[in-house]
């Protein structure tokens, strides 16, 4: 293709490609100097020709390349024609393929689905064949055993009829047992009810016994005082009357002596008036001398008229006196014989309060008997259920039913729209009060005044209202707990006690049981409670079945005001638990412990009762996942407790022999030997 024309003279020059043709546009035409333009235009046509060869050149390169472009279109127009029909082929085909696939899909399912039954079918028929083939099996050997029972089964039968009449018997008879039972139960109650009644009429009797005597005690003080006004009255009469006596004595004397006189002047008068007739006879006498005489006649005359009264006065006076005399001695008899009467009045009266007191004593003794009766029937252990009022951002629902014979005794609730039931001995709806608690549970306090030992625990989630039940808000009366209000009903009813000869002493003590560890919540220095020198609290029982915790703080209680600064003293320490120890108030037990020591000394009678009240941890951390470490220790230690505590009192409920009380110290430090 590089076959260019040779020029004429030389050799034909040669081009290979592009290099060469650089080479030859890159060549410099140079003459041996500047004026040498011989040489130079030899070289200048020397290159025009190399420069026309390499056009030429190219021009031919150029020919063949269009022949070789013309060659490749076609070529080109060619594959694409062929390109354009394959490819309408190919779609054609596409087409084809596409629906002979969905008719395969088709086909394919429709197989697959025939296979699927028929391999069920097969699976079935496989299955009922050997079930058959079982059934048939198990049914020879039945039917072998069957009539081998049908035999035993007759027999059985026989011995069951016999069994059954003497089941019938027997029936008959608990039944008979269990009316007279239920009447005898009825009967302690009418009688329970009747000794209250009795008790109260007694108290009554008594009451205005009472006043009575008052009254009669006023009233014969004040007769006493007139009997002692009578009797001064009487001797002042008296020495009146002597008095009188002797002046009218002395009148008497002095009257004599007028008459005696009065008869001598008379006779003098009688002498003068012979001598007078003697002198007038004897003419000689003066008429002077017989006029004085006359006038000493008429003035002794006056005399003796004015004695002869003063006498009848003094006459009068005497009988009056004699009167009064009379009167105030009736006076005083009448005085004393009301005395003797009011006084025996007065003694009958005694003797029939101290007869009435003797009744309430003996009444006191049979309500006790029987309060603690009525208890045992009602069962040992009880369980009662308080819902608390929900918090403004919980939602719930709870209802209680109102009819059937869980009435007062059922609770409802709903969760997940299924509802689950459940019965308690009592159960107290969210709008019971503090009191309406107290009132069910301040029987088992008057037991343990009666020298029972009583327990009460509050448990239930954190939250749900223990520490409120138990011990409340005890600065407002309304919103007392359990605890102030058992102290103030014992307080008071061993203050009504004392009037029948008991005295009683009391000591409370408050611990907390925090991981199997008691901490003194009535330590007074605060140390003991940081520190709790954990070995220091040992609980021991002794052989009267009490029970000690070694250097546990005991405070005697005397007042109601004592035992509020007492509680005020529990609540701080416990408080300062609560923030030094990380909010532990819910996951400790708290127990409240009262012991009671009565004594009578007119009756002999002695009484030991304990009352306990526990606040317990919350309920709700039962679950280990995901505890560790400290907080892993204490949620065993919790669940344990309270699993130990549900151990004992199943036992108990069962009176089984053995009631592991040693397992936790909670349930250690409530146990009871006797
Ligand atoms: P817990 O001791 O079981 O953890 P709390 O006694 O501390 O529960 O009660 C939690 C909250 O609910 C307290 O604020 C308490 O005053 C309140 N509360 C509980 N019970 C009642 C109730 N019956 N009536 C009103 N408030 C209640
Ligand atoms: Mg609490």
């Amino acid at each position: 293709q590089n076959a260019a024309a040779p020029p004429p003279a030389e050799a034909p020059i040669e081009f290979a490609g592009r290099e060469d043709v650089d080479a030859l546009l890159n060549e410099k035409i140079k003459g041996k100097n500047k004026m040498d333009y011989k040489g130079k235009s030899e070289q200048m046509i020397e290159y025009i020709k190399k420069l026309r060869a390499c056009i030429k050149w190219l021009l031919e390169r150029e020919d063949a390349n269009l022949a070789e472009i013309g060659k490749l279109n076609g070529l080109i127009d060619a594959a694409d024609k062929h390109h354009a029909e394959i490819v309408s082929q190919l779609e054609c085909k596409i087409q084809e393929s596409v629906a002979m696939k969905e008719e395969l899909q088709k086909q394919y399912a429709s197989l697959g689905e025939s296979l699927k039954k028929v391999e069920a079918e097969q699976m079935e028929c496989l299955r009922s064949y050997g079930d058959e083939k079982e059934a048939r099996i198990a049914a020879e050997s039945s039917r072998n055993e069957l009539s081998e029972e049908l035999n035993r089964v007759k027999l059985e039968q026989k011995r069951l009829n016999d069994q059954i009449k003497m089941l019938q018997d027997t029936n008959k008879r608990l039944q008979e047992y269990n009316t007279s039972l239920q009447q005898y139960n009825c009967n302690l109650q009418a009688d329970a009810t009747k000794n209250a009644e009795t008790i109260d009429k007694l108290q009554k009797e008594k009451n205005t016994m009472v006043e009575t005597m008052n009254g009669l005690k006023d009233h014969s003080n004040s007769v006493k005082l007139q009997l002692e006004m009578a009797k001064s009255s009487q001797s002042e009469a008296l020495k009146q009357k002597n008095n009188l006596l002797s002046e009218v004595e002395a009148l008497r004397g002095e009257l004599h002596q007028v008459r005696d006189d009065r008869d001598h002047k008379s006779a003098e008068i009688n002498s003068l008036l012979s001598d007078l007739g003697v002198y007038k006879e004897l003419t000689g006498k003066s008429s002077s001398e017989l006029e004085n005489v006359m006038i000493r006649c008429d003035a002794l005359e006056e005399t003796c008229s004015n004695q002869t009264e003063k006498i009848k006065t003094l006459q009068i006076q005497l009988a009056s006196a004699n009167e009064k005399l009379k009167r105030s001695n009736l006076t005083t008899m009448e005085t004393m014989s009301e005395y003797e009467s009011q006084k025996r009045m007065l003694e009958d009266l005694q003797l029939r309060l101290t007869e009435a007191e003797q009744k309430i004593v003996d009444g006191e003794k049979l309500r006790k008997k029987l309060h603690n009766t009525i208890l045992e029937l009602k069962g040992n252990i009880r369980v009662f259920c308080r819902v608390r009022p929900l918090l403004s951002n919980e939602s719930g629902a709870v209802s209680y039913p109102n009819n059937g014979e869980n009435i007062g005794r059922g609770v409802e609730l709903m969760h997940n729209t299924q509802s689950y039931s459940f019965a308690f001995d009592k159960v107290f709806d969210h709008s019971a009060s503090q009191e309406d608690v107290f009132t069910e549970i301040s029987q088992l306090v008057q037991s343990a005044l009666d020298g029972y030992k009583v327990c009460i625990f509050a448990y239930g989630q954190t939250g749900s209202g223990k520490t409120h039940t138990m011990m409340g808000n005890p600065e407002f009366n309304d919103q007392k707990g359990l605890i102030p209000r058992s102290l103030e009903q014992i307080f008071q009813t061993s203050q009504c006690l004392m009037s029948q000869g008991w005295k009683y002493k009391m000591q409370a003590s408050m611990l907390e049981i925090y991981n199997e560890t008691i901490r003194d919540l009535l330590a007074t220095s605060r140390t003991s409670i940081q520190d709790g020198a954990a070995s220091k609290y040992n609980i021991k029982h002794d052989a009267n079945g009490n029970t000690q915790v070694s250097d546990l703080t005991i405070v005697d209680v005397r007042s109601i005001n004592e035992v509020s600064s007492l509680l005020k003293r529990a609540a701080q320490s416990r408080s300062v638990g609560k923030t030094q120890m990380n909010e532990e108030s819910s996951r400790s037990h708290c127990v409240f412990t009262l012991r009671i020591f009565g004594v009578n000394e007119g009756t002999d009678q002695q009484v030991q009762g304990v009352l306990n009240l526990i606040d317990l941890a919350g309920s709700e951390r039962l679950n280990k996942s995901g505890a560790t470490g400290d907080r892993l220790k204490e949620t065993q230690a919790i669940n344990k407790s309270l699993s130990c505590l549900s151990d004992v009192i199943f036992s108990i409920a069962k009176k089984e022999e053995h009631i592991p009380f040693r397992n936790s110290k909670l349930t250690y430090l409530l146990q009871v030997t006797s």
